[in-house]
Parts: C-alpha cells; structure tokens; sequence
C-alpha cells in the first residue's frame, strides 16, 4: 500500500475522514487555511531556490512575491475591502510579518542549500510505500563544522512541545526517508514554525522511533484491508468541527 505524508496525518485524525477524503474520494475544495499555508511554503521555496544559485532576494523581493502568490487573482481594491472570509485581513498582515521574520532569519543563516521541496518514495514495513517530499537539507556550521541538518518547515498551527519534539512523527519521517534515500544518517535535525518564527535542533531519531513508524503503517493498513473505518472520539468535537466531510458522514458528534 502506498501512504503520502498527508494521508498518515488524515488518518491519525480521524480514520473515517481517510475513508472519505482518499477511497470515495469526495472532492473538497481547499480551505483558505490551507492555501494561505501552501502560499507561505511556495515563498519559501522560491527564496531557498534563490539561495541555491547564490543571490539572496531582498525583503521587497520576497513581500513582492508573497503578494503576487497570495493575492493572486485579485486587484488593490478588493484586498483593501475583501471581507469574505472573516480572518481574511488578518491574514493579509501576519502573512507579512511572518514572511519577514522567516526573511530576516534566513539571510541571517542560509546555509548551504543542498536540496529543496525534493519528493521522496521510500519501502516501510510489510512492504508499503511512504511519499512525501524533504522541505529543505543543508549544511550548517556549528563548532567549527559542518554538519548535515534535515530542516522541516511548518505552515500549520502545530508546534511541537520541546518534550514532544524528540519523537515528532514528521521529523521522525523525514529522517527515515533520508537514510533510506541516501544511506546516511544526519547530524542534525530541526523545524521552522511560521506561526511563532521558532526554529528548533534535535538529534537524530533512534531506532525505536522508526520501529514506532513501521508499527503505525502496518496497523493503518490493516486497518484499511479491514475495512474498519471507524469515526475518531473527539471529547470536544474540535476534529468534527473542522471536518470537510461534516455534511455526509455519519459519525459526526
Ligand atoms: S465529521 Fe468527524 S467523525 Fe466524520 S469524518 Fe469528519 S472528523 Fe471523522
């Protein structure tokens, strides 16, 4: 079975809005959430691939670029007087400031660029394929050397708690994949929270976080051979609440 990063995320939130959103594949359309998410992460891959070749756009540059990719479609007018959506102009100006901290991080301490928004397709488990794709790895300077930092950039709400951080499902992917693609292991591994600019180091994952990840795709996909979709308990409906999939289904609370 094949499983996307996405998918894992969507299934460890409820099993049966996995049902919906990827085997009766009812189309839902992208949330502004979510695209105000993919606006960012374009940003930032179109200023590390900057980095990459060497010229580091200035911070007109990229408040350019975040305008031309979030306001894409839509005149001076209606983004002074969009009121569609009710967090829209909110979002309008922390979508700047967190592009200028990112900014003022970054050109700060780039790095070397080794690879970025690279896809992977890595072998996990009884035979299951994982996808996703490395945000950025580069090569950092701590000590007087340089070490290899898989660096995880996040455009959701979620921060790891520091006591979390040490077995983070998606830094604990990305540096399963990473040993899987290039048979190394990395020195380092860190993420970049949008939401409060905080950028965090941890070691590399031990062997008892991969047999977790292995153990965790086994079991969804037997799941899913089962076919035992069952609605996720949610004390305060917070998942339901937030479902794309709340008008159809049946477990709604
Ligand atoms: S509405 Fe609730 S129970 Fe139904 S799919 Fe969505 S999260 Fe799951």
């Amino acid at each position: 079975m094949e499983f996307t990063i996405e998918e894992l995320k969507v299934f460890g939130q409820c099993p049966l809005k996995y049902k919906y959103g990827y085997m009766n594949d009812y189309k839902y359309r992208k949330s502004r959430e979510q695209e105000y998410a993919d606006s960012i992460r374009s940003v930032s891959t179109w200023f590390f691939d900057n980095v990459r070749t060497g010229s580091i756009p200035t911070k007109r540059e990229i408040r350019k670029k975040w305008g031309s990719i979030w306001h894409k479609g839509k005149d001076v007018y209606d983004i002074l007087f969009d009121t569609s959506y009710k967090y829209e102009r909110r979002r309008n100006i922390k979508g700047v400031e967190k592009i200028d901290k990112f900014y003022d991080r970054f050109t700060k301490t780039p790095g070397t660029i080794l690879i970025n928004n690279y896809p992977f397709d890595v072998p996990i488990g009884n035979g299951h394929i994982l996808k996703g794709r490395f945000d950025i790895i580069r090569e950092v300077e701590k000590n007087n050397s340089t070490r290899i930092e898989l660096l995880n950039l996040r455009t959701d709400k979620y921060v790891p708690y520091s006591r979390l951080r040490e077995r983070d499902l998606l830094l604990t992917i990305h540096d399963y994949a990473y040993r899987k693609t290039f048979e190394q292991i990395p020195d380092q591994l860190a993420y970049y929270a949008f939401k409060n600019d905080t950028r965090a180091v941890i070691d590399p994952m031990r062997p008892k976080h991969f047999k977790k990840l292995e153990t965790m795709v086994n079991n969804i996909a037997s799941i899913i051979d089962q076919g035992l979709f069952f609605p996720r308990f949610d004390e305060e409906h917070k998942i339901c609440r937030h479902c794309d999939y709340t008008t159809v289904c049946a477990g709604r609370r």
